[in-house]
């Protein structure tokens, strides 16, 4: 039940929500591809739409204009191949008399078999963590009491201290909006809102998942979501709500800015594509080689790519072409499969390879399925030379909090020595960006992050043991975060 998806939330009085939402969904289409959603209220009834695929596949032009209403929260869903099914896509939904309520999550419960017990949900009940959120919050004695007007956000303030692990959420009842974000922010959550040509009063509100997506509904990006803080809007403004006993400690994933995010969304200040850019010049500047050209691999490797060719001073190339149709090579059950869809999604331009010492930069390093494929698609096209550079340090560890990382007995850098990597995947060398150049490449001072696929230090109760040298009993290897304080950004 691991996910890492893509939610989205509008309140517009007077908007057709559904296609607001629409262009929201398509932007955060990379955060989930397995399938899309959406609940939409014209103020009194809520229809929820969703659909196994693509989002552009799931709605056109007629469905979004039978979706009537203001008010609206849609959802991308990335998940394992196991749990790829229809009754599992979002919104979730809960009837609840004429108080019904959806809901949207993006990241993964570490409490789930509790708050199931807690909800009497069997444990063959249960087919994903979101559901047992819903489930949780239609059992607030709140729905059943006189005024129901304000059942939903009643009874959120009075469940949602009990849930643990990752979640950005949106919901809805049939007349407002509520965002959510956990006490650590372990996934993304921002407010935007639309104003209209003359005045500088807002006329409707936005809740994404990355701020992209604002600027292509025509919406303007006010601030993230604080961690731990719940956000209610509707004909009133914006309320917010610090409901968590739990103190708040951001731990943003810092797999967000590695891979996850799109390129032009904001994290902590700064725009993605650039903190990729410098993790790629702290690459040169921490593995340099002697090459002919540098080139990325295509999309996610190609802003480090650039960095790297930058401080390095060697050319930078072009030596893949995508095939923009292909969706996730990632999750492919067999080895055979994966390796097969990575040389379906990219193939070599093989003038511009041909006799040349390449750098190759890619984002992360996880199976080495990837990398060992494309050496060896490179060599076949004429390479003299491979050197592989990664802007991330291999992943040694499973995430608990949302992003589809394997077992630990499928990481490959977690069961061999590092340097038997090159000769595993056919390298002429590789080299990691370490740790303190990542956090230093992302550059905010001050600030925590969760690097627990790195590190196998999380911020918060894992449900399983880690290994033998952490404790016992889910209780995480050591009670705290890698700090990321660069002393001052360091020139490069
Ligand atoms: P691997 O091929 O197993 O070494 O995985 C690394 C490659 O997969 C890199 O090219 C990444 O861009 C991509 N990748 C890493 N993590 C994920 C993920 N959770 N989902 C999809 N793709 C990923």
């Amino acid at each position: 039940m691991k996910e890492s998806c893509g939610v989205f939330g509008v309140y517009y009085p007077g908007s057709k929500a559904s296609f607001l939402t629409f262009d929201g969904l398509f932007t955060l289409q990379h955060r989930g591809q397995e399938s899309a959603g959406m609940a939409v209220s014209d103020g009194q009834t809520i229809t929820v739409f969703k659909e196994m695929g693509l989002v552009s596949n799931v709605f056109n032009e007629t469905i979004l204009t039978t979706l009537e209403g203001f008010l609206s929260i849609g959802h991308t869903r990335y998940s394992t191949t196991g749990s790829s099914t229809w009754a599992n896509a979002q919104p979730a939904y809960r009837p609840m008399g004429h108080v019904g309520f959806a809901l949207a999550h993006n990241g993964n419960l570490t409490n789930t078999d509790e708050l199931a017990q807690k909800v009497g949900m069997m444990p063959g009940m249960v087919t994903s963590d979101s559901d047992v959120l819903a489930e949780l919050i239609s059992k607030s004695d709140k729905f059943s009491q006189k005024d129901q007007s304000r059942a939903l956000e009643s009874a959120v303030l009075e469940v949602i201290d009990a849930v643990k692990g990752a979640f950005s959420l949106v919901l809805m009842d049939a007349y407002r909006l509520i965002g959510i974000r956990d006490p650590n922010g372990l996934r993304p959550l921002c407010l935007g809102a639309f104003f209209n040509d003359e005045s500088k009063v807002e006329q409707g509100w936005v809740i994404s998942s990355e701020s992209a997506a604002l600027n292509v509904v025509g919406a303007k990006f006010i601030r993230e979501i604080s961690p731990g803080e719940v956000v209610v809007i509707d004909e009133t403004g914006v309320k917010s709500y610090f409901p968590f006993t739990q103190k708040t400690k951001e731990t943003l994933c810092i797999f967000e800015f590695v891979y996850f995010s799109r390129p032009d969304s904001i994290l902590y200040d700064s725009e993605v594509h650039g903190c990729r850019r410098r993790m790629g010049e702290l690459l040169a500047k921490e593995h340099p080689v002697q090459a002919d050209m540098v080139m990325g691999v295509p999309d996610s490797g190609i802003p480090a790519a650039e960095g790297f060719a930058k401080y390095s001073g060697i050319a930078y190339g072009q030596g893949l072409v995508k095939n923009r149709y292909i969706g996730r090579t990632f999750i492919y059950p067999t080895q055979e499969q994966r390796a097969q869809n990575v040389r379906r999604k990219l193939s070599p331009l093989t003038e511009n390879i041909s006799g040349k010492r390449l750098v190759v930069v890619d984002d992360s390093f996880v199976r080495g399925t990837t990398s060992s494929a494309l050496i060896k698609m490179l060599r076949e096209a004429g390479a003299r030379e491979v050197h592989m550079r990664f802007s991330s340090p291999p992943f040694k560890w499973p995430c608990y909090y949302g992003i589809d990382i394997p077992t630990k007995e499928e990481l490959l850098a977690a069961n061999v020595e590092i340097d038997e990597i090159a000769s595993i995947i056919g390298a002429d060398s590789v080299g990691f960006l370490s740790l303190e150049s990542l956090i230093l490449a992302i550059g905010a001072i001050n600030k925590q992050y969760c690097s627990g696929c790195l590190t196998g230090v999380y911020p918060s109760k894992v449900p399983v043991k880690l290994d033998d040298s952490s404790s016992t009993n889910g209780i995480n290897k050591k009670d705290a975060v890698i700090e990321a304080i660069p002393k001052q950004f360091e020139k490069i």
